[in-house]
Formats: structure tokens, C-alpha cells, sequence
């Protein structure tokens, strides 16, 4: 209790030419700065009470000291930290959702910075010079790209696929098979987003197996709307059956119903030619007879987020002119950063987009850049071990989950931290240096990890070496 004593009043505390020199040189708000102070000093109480210190208290330099010193370690940290920062993806993971899916092109990034610095033709024609319309942008790279008559883009595939029920099913029936009633990551509930729009959803077939009758027998005056999920996330083996899409698309023409497919992913790269998967790029999707398809913008299409949905004219004006579309309208760096990303794939250069480059990036490739690291951390610090070993990278973001990708990984070890520290002081670098940890051994996948990312791991190994 005496103890308590010592320690100083806050607004002594502000009195100090510490706390000017702090105040002034970050031009940091008084009320942060107090609030801190009073942080600062209730840790100290509760420390005290807990004989939990071993500072001399009695001693009121020292004591200034080791407050203003918590206080400068404060500001620092919140200066430096955005709360959104850029890390690196070591995990091999190339869409990988926490992680912010897509990294973006050169091309797009640029678009979407001159975009933001400047004035652009958003809503407004230059060459009739009258008023535009945003959906205007980018609707002919996507029917040129896909075979699509019309396209429409939202905030996210999630939107799209809300969008699509409200605008066509509204009150009516969905039929839907029940080995589609899926649930993407971070709580996105086909059978609730039906709910959430007022369609009333009619399961056919069972878990494993549906055919087209099963479709045929639910088909009544009510319907309004076919939808096929794509199984993203997993994958059904064994006694299966999905139903053959020229059989749906016959069906649905029949009774004049419309087909929607959310393809999840969608892509525009045909990645079955480098034998990755066996996913149908979106074109081949709308080249058979499907009405409506829908995908995200930052899945394997490599670009921002956004839903894009493609399909036949009469459909998508019906989008287009729901209220919602223009609560689901995307602001124009998205537009910006899809139109650059689709520009690259209408001129053959989206192999340079990163999520493709990744995706098919060479075994070879891969090796090498493992090769280098270790070259750049030798006998660096021998506490370390690292050795590099055959693996497998996935792509991600609820993408191909069979896909297997042959990587190399550095594998590391330490003398005496375990594999969870090392995860922690990695993740607690500058720049936080996210892994893979597999078999309680940290692995480094060189996939995600660029030519500037090498030399800025290097120095993250550099400096926790440096530190034990
Ligand atoms: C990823 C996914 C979604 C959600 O897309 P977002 O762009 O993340 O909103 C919806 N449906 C399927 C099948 C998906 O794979």
C-alpha cells in the first residue's frame, strides 16, 4: 500500500517536458496520450498489489522514466501498426481468405491508384459527353471473354448469388440439389441466403446422387429458378451422381425456367490445360446453355473483390434494374481493378497475373527460390536448421480442394525454440511472416513468395537469430 503511494498523479505527469516533447513531436491528441498514461499506471497498481515489479519506486527519475518509456513504447506502436497491414504469405496458399485472397497485378494496382488520384469516367461518356453508366466499363471485356450477352458486377459473389434470388425467385421456388446445399467459409449458408430473399427453397435427389428427374417432379407453377452450387470447398467421392448439364439446360428450356449456376471460383484461365484440376472455365459453362453464372472477382480470377455475373440479356437487365443492384453497386476502384485484370486476359498476358503466375508456377521454379533462401541465410545462425523437402501447396479460397500442387518448403528448426515461437516471433516481424505449419514443424511453401518478399524473409530470420 505505502507503495502505491509513489506513484505520480496523472496530471503530473502531463506537467513533464516528456509529455510536451511527446505530444508536440507526434501531434498525438492529449486525450490519447492521458488515456495511455492512465493504462500505464493502473498496470503499475495492479503490478504493485501483486508485488509483481521490481522497479525502485522510490527512486521519482527512474520512476518518470520507466512511465514515459512505456508511454514513447505505446505511441510507437501505434504509429507504426495499421490495423491492415501487408504480410507475407509463406503458407503456399496462394487465394488464401484471411490473407486477402488475390494479390492484384502491376496493371490493376496502377489502375486503381490513378483512379483514386484522379477524376475518371465513372458515370460519364467522353464521347457523347453526356452522362454513362457504370456498368458499362467492363460489361464488354466479360461478354467477350465468357460468350455471355450481358454482365453485371456486385460487391461479391455472395451479393451475386443474393441478387439473382431476389430479382428472379422472389416468392417463388428454387430448386436446388441437396449435394449443393453447401456452406462457404465465413458463414455463407445457401439454404439461408435463400431464406434472407424470400425464395422458398425445394431440395431434390439425396447427398450423393440427383438426376434430372428429380428436378423434373419438383418443376411446378411456383418455380421460379434452377440453381446449381458449385461444390467449392469439398468434394464428393465414391457413389456419386451429379446431374448432366446438357440434361438441366434441356429441362429448364422445356418449362422455360431459368437456369443460374454459382460457380464460386469462375474461371477464365483454362487451368485443365496445364493439368490442374478439372475445373470448366466460365465460357464453357455459358457456351452450354446455361442462363445465368455468377463467380467472385478475387477467387481465381485474380482480381478485386466482386461478384460477376454473366448470362443471357433478358436476365441480366432484370438485375440490372432491381432496387438492389444499386445497393450491391461497386465503387470504382473495384471497377478500376477488374477492368485492368480482365484487359490482361482479352491481350493473353494473364499468366502474369499473380494468382495464375502462382497457381502454375514450376516445381523447378519453386526450387530454386528455396535453393536461394538457403544460400542467403548460410551459416548465418547455427541455431537454426533448415532443410528443404517435396511438398504439396493448395490453391485456397474454397478452390479446388482435390488440387494437390507439387512445392518445395524449407523446413525449420531451432535448438531451442519450439516451432509454435518461431511461428509467433515470425508473425511478430515488421512485416508479419505468415507459415505453414505442418506436422508441428514450421515450413516455409516458396509458392507465395515473391523476388522482393526473398530478401525481406532473409532479414526477418536475420534479426530473430540475432535476438536468441
Ligand atoms: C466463394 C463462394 C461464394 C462466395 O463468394 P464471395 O465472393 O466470397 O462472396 C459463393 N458461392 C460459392 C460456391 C463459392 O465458392
Amino acid at each position: 500500500m505505502e507503495q502505491l503511494r509513489h506513484i505520480p498523479a496523472i496530471h503530473t505527469l502531463q506537467k513533464q517536458d516528456k509529455f510536451s516533447y511527446i505530444e508536440e513531436t507526434h501531434s498525438l491528441p492529449r486525450a490519447k496520450l492521458t488515456a495511455w498514461l492512465g493504462e500505464i499506471v493502473d498496470l503499475m497498481r495492479k503490478q504493485i498489489l501483486a508485488k509483481d515489479i521490481t522497479l525502485d519506486l522510490a527512486d521519482e527519475s527512474l520512476l518518470l522514466e520507466y512511465i514515459f518509456e512505456k508511454l514513447t513504447k505505446k505511441v510507437d506502436d501505434h504509429l507504426q501498426s495499421n490495423k491492415l497491414q501487408r504480410v507475407i504469405n509463406a503458407t503456399g496458399v496462394v487465394l488464401h481468405t484471411n490473407l486477402g485472397r488475390a494479390r492484384l497485378s502491376e496493371q490493376a494496382i496502377k489502375q486503381i491508384s490513378e483512379t483514386a488520384e484522379n477524376y475518371s469516367t465513372l458515370e460519364y461518356n467522353v464521347k457523347t459527353g453526356k452522362r454513362g453508366s457504370r456498368h458499362d466499363i467492363i460489361e464488354n471485356y466479360l461478354t467477350e471473354l465468357t460468350g455471355a450477352e450481358a454482365a453485371i458486377i456486385v460487391n461479391n459473389n455472395a451479393a451475386a448469388v443474393f441478387l439473382v434470388l431476389k430479382a428472379l425467385a422472389e416468392n417463388k421456388e428454387v430448386i436446388v440439389s441437396r449435394g449443393e446445399l453447401v456452406e462457404i467459409g465465413g458463414s455463407f449458408r445457401i439454404s439461408e441466403i435463400m431464406a434472407e430473399s424470400n425464395a422458398r427453397l425445394v431440395e431434390v435427389g439425396t447427398t450423393n446422387k440427383t438426376n434430372v428427374a428429380d428436378y423434373e417432379r419438383a418443376i411446378n407453377e411456383e418455380t421460379g429458378l434452377i440453381l446449381k452450387v458449385h461444390k467449392s470447398n469439398f468434394a464428393l467421392i465414391g457413389f456419386t451422381a451429379e446431374t448432366d448439364t446438357d440434361a438441366l439446360v434441356k429441362l429448364a428450356n422445356k418449362f422455360d425456367i431459368p437456369l443460374y449456376d454459382d460457380l464460386g471460383s469462375g474461371t477464365l484461365y483454362d487451368f485443365k490445360q496445364e493439368q490442374i484440376g478439372f475445373e470448366p472455365t466460365v465460357k464453357e459453362k455459358i457456351n452450354s446453355g446455361i442462363d445465368l453464372v455468377s463467380f467472385s472477382g478475387d477467387k481465381l480470377l485474380g482480381g478485386p473483390q466482386a461478384g460477376i455475373i454473366v448470362g443471357k440479356k433478358v436476365f441480366i437487365d432484370q438485375l440490372k434494374q432491381h432496387q438492389l443492384a444499386r445497393v450491391l453497386r461497386v465503387d470504382k476502384f473495384t471497377l478500376a481493378g477488374l477492368e485492368a485484370t480482365l484487359k490482361a486476359y482479352e491481350m493473353g498476358t494473364e499468366k502474369e497475373i499473380p494468382t495464375i503466375r502462382d497457381i502454375i508456377t514450376s516445381e523447378e521454379t519453386i526450387k530454386n527460390r528455396a535453393q536461394q533462401f538457403l544460400q542467403n541465410i548460410h551459416d548465418l545462425n547455427s541455431d537454426f536448421h533448415f532443410s528443404m523437402e517435396r511438398d504439396l501447396s493448395r490453391v485456397g479460397g474454397g478452390t479446388m480442394p482435390t488440387v494437390e500442387l507439387k512445392t518445395y518448403v524449407i523446413q525449420v528448426k531451432h535448438k531451442q525454440l519450439s516451432s509454435e515461437k518461431i511461428a509467433e516471433k515470425l508473425r511478430h516481424n515488421k512485416i508479419p511472416i505468415i507459415v505453414r505449419v505442418k506436422n508441428e514443424m514450421i515450413q516455409l511453401d516458396f509458392r507465395t513468395i515473391d523476388e522482393k518478399e526473398m530478401a525481406e524473409l532473409t532479414e526477418a530470420f536475420l534479426q530473430i537469430g540475432e535476438r536468441n
